[in-house]
């Protein structure tokens, strides 16, 4: 997990990384979070003379953030984890905001990052699996039940592969790194070979590669066509590990948007550029706002 001191402007003042120690079981985790929350703080009081003032933390799965609560998250084994309530009392009672991952990250690539500016926009993370997250007016939309911006299963291709969660040719099972990865693995012959690799055949013209990558674009840009026609954002934010294949994904991906949209407006397709700390900046942010809105209170 990554942890960080963020400043009132969204600067990073310290940056620290620590293992979830999550081969120790559900508990592990939580206590893993709330002690390097701690450490973090007596960091600030120590180097900045003061400590933090507020607290936001981003978990993976279904998150109640207007409970504080880490519902559920499957690669963790948590279920209804009371992670606002824990970290509070840990943190000598400061303000504790709780967010999901994905969106966490949207909201500083969307507000400080490569959306800055755009009132509304749309971040993709393309790494194992596909999210999304929504923004509009500075804040992303969770939905009524926390489960909005899921494109990573809308159905891009019905008699596809069967997807974890219970449907098929979902995009994330034809356009995550993940499925590249496994689609140049077995077009190449080598089970060790990546979506990285692929992305260097592209580069170097190798026809088997260009038709999986191909595979990849199509299928993105359909899922990418439907959510732009439902949400017309400004700026289209891809991240994740696909994107750091940069224009060998970025060219052909606009031009396959660019195809299929016919009345829809065509919003600036744009590289991540926080990288891996998107989620931390996005957790400081989240608990910037906190504060401003208990201010304001
Ligand atoms: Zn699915």
């Amino acid at each position: 997990m990554k942890a960080a001191l963020v400043g009132t402007d969204g600067t990073l003042l310290h940056e620290a990384r620590r293992a979830t120690g999550r081969e120790r079981g559900p508990d592990a985790v939580v206590e893993t979070i709330l002690a390097f929350a701690a450490d973090l703080r007596a960091h600030g009081q120590e180097h900045f003379g003061e400590s933090a003032v507020a607290a936001g933390v981003a978990v993976p799965g279904i998150v109640d953030a207007g409970k504080g609560i880490a519902v559920y998250a499957a690669n963790l084994g948590w279920r209804d984890v009371p992670l606002r309530t824990l970290l509070g009392e840990r943190l000598g009672g400061i303000p504790v905001a709780l967010g999901h991952d994905v969106r966490t990250g949207g909201l500083a690539e969307g507000r400080i990052g490569a959306g800055r500016g755009a009132d509304r926009f749309l971040f993709v993370p393309l790494g194992t699996g596909i999210a999304g997250a929504i923004g509009i007016a500075g804040a992303i939309e969770a939905g009524a039940h926390g489960y909005a911006g899921e494109i990573g299963h809308i159905v891009v291709r019905p008699d596809g592969p069967d997807c974890g969660c219970g449907q098929r040719g979902c995009l994330e099972t034809l356009a995550s790194a993940s499925a590249v990865t496994r689609a140049w693995a077995a077009a190449c012959g080598d089970p060790g070979a990546d979506a990285a690799d692929c992305a260097k055949a592209v580069e170097s013209g190798d026809p088997a590669a260009i038709g999986v990558w191909r595979n990849a674009v199509d299928a993105l840009a359909v899922g990418l066509v439907t959510a732009l026609t439902l949400l017309d954002p400004r700026t289209l934010i891809i991240g994740g590990g696909l994107a750091e294949a940069g224009e060998t994904l970025f060219t052909p991906l606009r031009a396959a948007v660019e195809e299929r949209v016919t009345f829809q407006k065509l919003p600036h397709i744009v590289p991540a550029a926080l990288g891996d700390t998107a989620g931390c900046l996005g957790a400081g942010l989240l608990a910037w706002d906190l504060l401003a809105t208990e201010v304001s209170a």
